[in-house]
């Protein structure tokens, strides 16, 4: 099926609402669901042709679904990708990604910050059909570089990162990728095509977990790669087609929807988070806050320019505590005090989510490996959504005026 005919040269907000396949006979105006799994074909040649990949045209929903399409078309168009393929879940296309573009003896470099299931899939999972790997510290470029061996083929980043927002150069990680002859991917999750677009710096393949601020209302989970035609079509498709991990068409256009709706949410979620992390930094009771948008965050600057001058909607902040031993429990006590905000695990959501990555996210660590990634028994993330600031300060100044 053919694109809506679209000049050139259109804002992300613009692609936002118009970038999808051509409209049915029928004209409809908001995009169309295609909820089918398979095609009636126009006669048996059409069919051996378009099962042959001679012609185009949709057959079965896991080889393709026009829904499907509007949503990689219009994701594609907001991150300037060529073509974008849409998976089941974020970690789906995690997974469609490292089984299409490797193979037993190939060696990856990730940083140690990434989503937990990242870590586990490739250290863990993959390692297991002989996929070697490396984790480095996020922000130290000279572990990445040294990192590198002969049989490097992937760099992983994810920028800024869970729960700490550390942030990553990805520039200067695109320079070291081509270099190795090595793809960078980039986990886009927290910024966005908005804020943040890692193929314009350099990246080949951006990944999204769609269930976050792409839907942005926390109804569906979704995934998605954004990389070249050839990528796509010669590399996810063969595979998808076969594995299965396909986006359901219901999902598809519930984040289809989602993403007409990404640059107001994500310039008006990343400005509540800004002014929130600047007021936590000065109530007494909290000792540290990380937040991309603060002059106090280590990248800054890195953030500043490789984020449109925006931080993001996701802040950490990390409770006073008189003694180390009690800081769970007064981290606790803020989150057990909570009536409007929603403790929760889940981000990218309108309603503003708060959680304890200690016991939660990173509940699995050894206490060695979490001190290690600086998550203490203090901290406490929250994901700001679209609720009154002042209805947000008030719900977390319940248990903080009270520790
Ligand atoms: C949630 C998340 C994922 C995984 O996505 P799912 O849709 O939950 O499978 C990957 N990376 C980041 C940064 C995430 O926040």
């Amino acid at each position: 099926m053919s694109q809506v005919p679209l000049p050139p040269n259109l804002h992300i907000n613009t692609l936002a609402v118009h970038a999808a396949v051509e409209r049915s006979a029928f004209g409809e105006n908001s995009e169309a669901l295609y909820l089918t799994s398979g095609y009636v074909q126009p006669d048996a040649a059409s069919a051996a042709a378009r099962f042959g990949g001679e012609e185009e045209g949709y057959t079965y929903t896991r080889s393709g679904n026009p829904t499907v399409t509007s949503l990689e078309l219009r994701l594609a168009a907001m991150e300037g990708s060529e073509a974008a393929m849409a998976t089941a879940s974020g970690m789906a296309a995690i997974m469609l990604m490292l089984f299409s573009l490797l193979k037993s003896g190939d060696h990856v470099v990730f940083s140690q910050s990434m989503f937990g299931s990242t870590i586990k899939l490739i250290g863990s999972e993959f390692a297991r059909f002989g996929v070697e790997s490396t984790v480095v510290p996020q922000t130290d470029l000279d572990a990445w570089r040294q990192a590198i061996r002969p049989n490097t083929r992937l760099l992983f980043a994810e920028t800024p990162t869970n729960p700490l927002t550390d942030v990553c150069d990805i520039a200067a990680l695109a320079t070291m990728a081509r270099d190795q002859g090595a793809w960078l991917a980039v986990d886009n999750c927290f910024a966005t095509p908005v804020l943040q677009r890692p193929l314009a710096m350099g990246a080949d393949i951006v990944m999204h977990s769609g269930t976050k601020y792409l839907d942005g209302q926390g109804r569906v989970m979704a995934g998605a790669l954004c990389a070249t035609e050839v990528m796509v079509r010669e590399r996810f498709l063969p595979v998808i087609k076969n594995a299965g991990m396909v986006l359901s068409p219901f999902n598809a256009w519930v984040v289809l929807k989602g993403l007409e709706t990404l640059d107001i949410r994500m310039r008006a979620q990343s400005a509540q988070a800004l002014e929130l992390a600047q007021w936590l930094e000065q109530h007494p009771a909290v000792q540290r806050v990380y937040y991309p948008g603060l002059q106090s965050h280590p990248q800054h600057d890195l953030a500043m320019r490789q984020m449109s001058g925006l931080g993001g909607a996701v802040l950490s902040f990390a409770v006073r505590t008189p003694a180390a031993d009690e800081a769970r429990e007064r981290a606790f006590h803020v989150l057990d005090s909570l009536q409007v905000l929603s403790l929760a695990t889940n981000l990218g959501d309108t309603k503003t989510l708060a959680c304890h990555p200690a016991s939660t996210s990173h509940g699995k660590l050894t206490e060695a490996q979490r001190q290690a990634a600086g998550i203490g028994q203090g901290l406490i993330r929250v994901a700001v959504g679209l609720e009154h600031l002042d209805d947000i300060k008030a719900d977390l100044l319940r248990g903080l005026d009270t520790l």
